[in-house]
């Protein structure tokens, strides 16, 4: 079974199923009308000890910080700005509490960084390790949301930040080095908040997600459900410092955000992108009328079997 695979098999078991309103399962959030002009947005991850996290390679305070980092970047990515969150706490009953109160503190400064107000959540003992759930509640006008069904043949694709160095701090971190800067790199995501509401107000931004399980993986998510294929222009995806290329197309957690633009209006998109934040975007390929994900080296088509990151296979 793969994480993908069964996720369909809950969509499609619960697609009869009244939706009260809501556009449901597949997207960086479900998304909820209200009024006329407004929507809410609702995400919800979760970090468990051993899978995405070890306890002895991350701070309490860094891991806070990550458990909320990681949900803001899915309200991000629907041009939606995130303003309150629920966190669900499992811990084992050997967790200090200085453990804890460090994990609050971290939670709370990210929380004061972005606006977001903690209005609810769950705690519980765990008889294994650490278990932490956040649900990100966001707002969007409706027409500022942008989802991963909407990339249309001739869209150019563009991320939003270099790629690949969250990845090389995992594999520092698993070779035990856990004090270089990407290890920090990888320990510290930055949502991109700012920018994903920037995007959301640019009618020539089409579909757009954020990039959790790597490039590889999660621009399929965009083509499977916008019916559409894509070349990568392998040359042009922005490694970091610190990776490769393999990284930067396979590695997971850089939490830039993935999305495509009509490309008449990309120069100039990319031009006031430039202006606001200092930062480019960086072009990497186009949306095709085909089904197919074709990665390009130089202008040729190249055989690679890449893949980002999941979670059972
Ligand atoms: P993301 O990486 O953006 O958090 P995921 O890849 O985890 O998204 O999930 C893809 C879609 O499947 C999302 O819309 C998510 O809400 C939904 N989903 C994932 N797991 C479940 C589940 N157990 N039950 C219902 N929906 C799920
Ligand atoms: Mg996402």
């Amino acid at each position: 079974m793969t994480e993908f695979g069964f996720i369909e098999q809950i969509a499609a078991r619960f697609a009869a199923l009244p939706a009260n309103g809501f556009e449901g399962i597949g997207d960086d959030c479900a998304v909820l009308p209200i009024g006329n002009r407004e929507a809410l947005l609702f995400t919800t991850d979760l970090l468990t000890e051993g899978v995405h996290f070890l306890r002895a390679a991350t701070s309490a305070r860094e891991l806070g910080r990550k458990s909320l980092a990681v949900n803001l970047s899915d309200v991000a990515a629907m041009g939606g700005r995130p303003v309150a969150t629920l966190l669900s706490l499992s811990l084992p009953a050997d967790t200090t509490d200085d453990w804890a109160a460090e994990f609050m503190e971290g939670y709370r400064e990210l929380s004061e960084r972005f606006g977001t107000a903690l209005v609810g959540g769950d705690t519980t003992r765990s008889e294994s390790g650490i278990v932490v759930n956040v649900t990100a509640i966001g707002r969007a006008e409706t027409s500022h949301i942008k989802r991963r069904s909407d990339a249309r043949a001739g869209d150019t694709i563009f991320v939003s930040g270099e790629l690949g160095a969250s990845g090389a701090g995992l594999a520092d971190l698993l070779a035990g080095r856990c004090d270089t800067p990407l290890a920090a790199i990888h320990r510290n995501p930055q949502p991109q908040v700012a920018e994903g509401l920037w995007l959301g107000t640019r009618p020539e931004v089409h579909a757009m997600m954020d990039l959790s399980d790597g490039l590889a993986s999660d621009i399929r998510h965009i083509l499977e459900r916008s019916y559409c294929g894509a070349e990568l222009d392998t040359e042009r995806i922005p490694v970091a410092a610190g990776a490769d290329l393999r990284l930067a197309a396979c590695g997971g957690e850089d939490y830039k955000l993935l999305f495509t633009a009509d490309t008449a209006a990309a120069e100039r998109l990319a031009a006031d992108f430039r202006n606001r934040f200092g930062v480019p975007l960086y072009p990497i390929g186009r949306i095709t009328d085909g089904a197919e994900l074709v990665w390009r080296q130089n202008g040729r088509p190249i055989e690679l079997d890449w893949h980002g990151f999941s979670h059972f296979y």
